[in-house]
């Protein structure tokens, strides 16, 4: 009957897709989920995983949960062990979303669909779906937030009470997280004309992706490259007014580099510092004045959305999407959905984070 079937499929010239969407649909009951998530050492993967592995066991489904401490190999054996333990379904938020190429087609070939999860997987036919936030808005949130917090901008977009010229530095994430660059492309579509005009002035003269990112998202390597630019651009006595950062784990690395520096006092305030994922250190980091924005992505909506896609594939139905032509993974534009992040910043943290019960009062300090 398969043979007929397919004979069947392409005499009707819809190809082997009626085949394979057969073939996932078959009784998927309890069955097994991988989920792997790059690291535990940034609290939103945590929640990530937590969430996911919820939801779905919710569903009645089994799910074997790992994390890579972004260990490239490790991350490649778990997918490989859950593809041996007879996973039906993967889930994956990939360390380097170029390494799991040979893992995917291992996938495919045993018929395990593949949802990319916050990160796009690159260079591979062989992913499904992919959820999560809107990287490029997100970039662009974090630059107005750093015109705003330098008073170029209001929150309404208009323009603020300060001219500048202002003194600001980049950063970037990780060069193999697909994410980094959308961020960073974001963020300069908002900066690049100020730059051009000189409203902006990126002292260091570091501009370039490449030259700003940080790889893997390290805080420590963040707090290394300020402290390189503080003493090599900023000697003289001139001063540091931003910075863009894309992480809120960077941040603080960038927070520190400048404390140790003469920065955080009442003479010297520091520099307005963005961030993202409103990290439990950070939102309190903004409390005290410190840091000044971060983005929040409620990763409880996402694990949702992905599960729910999870569980329409697993029935052999077709997920929800409301994307399709921005996450060109390199092979193919990945079917998408896209979750919407927010600015918080001192004036609304209360309203997003804790009115919506992402934290509560007592986590943040009372
Ligand atoms: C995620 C960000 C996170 C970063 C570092 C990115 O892929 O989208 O939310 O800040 O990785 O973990």
């Amino acid at each position: 009957p398969a043979v007929a079937l397919a004979v069947l499929a392409s005499a009707c010239g819809s190809s082997e897709k009626t085949v394979d969407t057969q073939a996932t649909s078959g009784d998927n009951t309890g069955a097994l989920v991988g989920v792997t998530m790059p690291t535990k050492s940034s609290e939103r993967w945590i929640h990530d995983g937590d969430n996911v592995k919820a939801g779905l066991e919710k569903l009645g489904y089994k799910v074997d949960l790992q994390y890579a401490e972004n260990d490239i190999p490790t991350q490649v054996n778990q997918i490989e062990n859950q593809i041996t333990k007879g996973a039906k379904l993967l889930i994956i938020a990939s360390i380097d979303g170029t390494a799991i190429t040979t893992q995917l087609q291992e996938a495919a070939d045993k018929k395990i669909p593949v949802i990319a999860y916050d990160r796009l997987i690159r260079n591979s036919p062989n992913v499904d779906y992919y959820a999560t936030f809107d990287n490029f808005k997100v970039g662009v949130q974090q630059a107005t937030s750093l015109l705003v917090g330098l008073k170029l901008k209001n929150e309404d977009g208009s323009d603020g009470s300060a001219k500048g010229p202002f003194n600001i530095e980049l950063f970037g994430g990780s060069p193999d997280d697909n994410n980094a660059t959308f961020f960073f492309n974001g963020a300069m579509s908002v900066l690049q004309p100020l730059i051009d005009n000189k409203t902006l002035v990126v002292k260091s003269g570091q501009t370039d992706f490449k030259t700003v990112a940080i790889l893997r998202w390290d805080p420590a390597t963040a707090q290394k490259r300020m402290e390189d630019l503080l003493t090599k651009t900023y000697s003289g006595g001139t001063k540091v007014d931003g910075v863009l950062s894309p992480y809120d784990g960077l941040s603080i690395g960038i927070l520190s580099a400048l404390k140790s520096n003469g920065y955080g006092t009442a003479d010297q305030p520091y520099p307005i510092v963005t961030g993202q994922d409103a990290e439990l250190a950070s939102v309190k980091s903004i409390i005290a004045g410190e840091q000044y924005s971060t983005i929040y992505k409620d990763t409880r909506q996402l694990a949702d959305v992905t599960v729910k896609m999870a569980d329409s594939v697993l029935k052999g139905a077709t997920p929800e999407v409301n994307n399709t032509k921005d996450y060109d993974n390199g092979n193919k534009v990945v079917p998408s959905y896209l979750l919407e992040p927010v600015i918080v910043n001192k004036t609304n943290y209360q309203k997003e984070v804790v009115d919506t019960g992402y934290y509560t009062q007592a986590q943040l300090g009372g």
